[in-house]
């Protein structure tokens, strides 16, 4: 089955984008994942085509109105494939992990509603099952690159995606650690130069000099995963 994102924008000229690009792209045009990028101002009611009101409570911005969302999620969910998991992409949402987007990548697809403005009535939050997702601690303009990453994380996992399978299971978070550093030629850069390790033809000191490698930059870099690591 084809893995589906359907997003929920006010920017669809936004997608593909960079999805349309590079392995993504060939994947999407061979039909290993679709897209349907739909356009929230569909929805609206009015001739103006606003989606949007001022906050309840006063104060700055606008905010995305409850009854225009939630028919566009009610439509996503109609024509999406059955088990699709809806998402509203927030910088209050629960940060996006390599775990996360596997499980994602493992499913039949997503629905992403991309916020603009201050952000969403809660009430679509509180009356529709989606959760709410964050891909870090910055505030973007809108849900529509946060949308975007997910879906990249997610497509490069579907099989047949990454000519070669390994990359997936080598690379950073796939067990709990950051990767290891890479080298090649020319052995020799200003004066730095390619651990002999690397060079030796040795396959089982290369593999625990990675492994150390990549246990020292966990560590320092990232002691929260670090200390995380075997309690899952
Ligand atoms: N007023 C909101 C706040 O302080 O949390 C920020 C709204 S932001 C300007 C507009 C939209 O961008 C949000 O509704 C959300 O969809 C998206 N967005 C911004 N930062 C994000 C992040 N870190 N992760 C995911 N989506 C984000």
């Amino acid at each position: 089955m084809t893995w589906k994102a359907t997003v929920l924008t006010l920017f669809p000229d936004m997608f593909p984008g960079p999805l349309g690009l590079s392995l993504a792209g060939k994947a999407l045009v061979e039909g290993v994942w679709s897209l349907e990028a739909t356009d929230l101002r569909d929805f609206a009611k009015n001739k103006h085509r606003s989606v949007d009101d001022t906050p309840a409570g006063g104060g700055a911005g606008m905010v995305m109105r409850v009854d225009i969302a939630a028919a566009a999620i009610d439509a996503a969910k109609a024509a999406a494939p059955a088990g699709s998991t809806a998402i509203y992409l927030s910088p209050r949402g629960t940060p996006l992990t390599q775990e996360r987007v596997q499980a994602l990548a493992n499913g039949p697809g997503v629905i992403l509603l991309c916020g603009r403005f201050e952000g969403l009535d809660q009430r679509v939050l509180d009356a529709r099952d989606i959760e709410e997702v964050s891909i870090g601690d910055y505030v973007l303009s809108g849900g529509d690159l946060a949308a975007q990453v997910l879906i990249d994380a997610c497509v490069r996992l579907l099989p047949g995606v990454l000519g070669n399978d390994g990359t997936l299971t080598e690379e950073s978070f796939a067990s709990g650690l950051l990767e290891y550093p890479h080298y090649t030629r020319p052995r020799d850069f200003e004066g730095h130069t390619i651990p002999d390790v690397l060079i030796s033809g040795d396959h089982e000191k290369i593999a625990k000099w990675r492994r150390e490698q990549a246990e020292a930059f966990t560590k320092s870099r990232r002691p929260d995963l670090w200390a995380k690591r075997g309690k899952a």
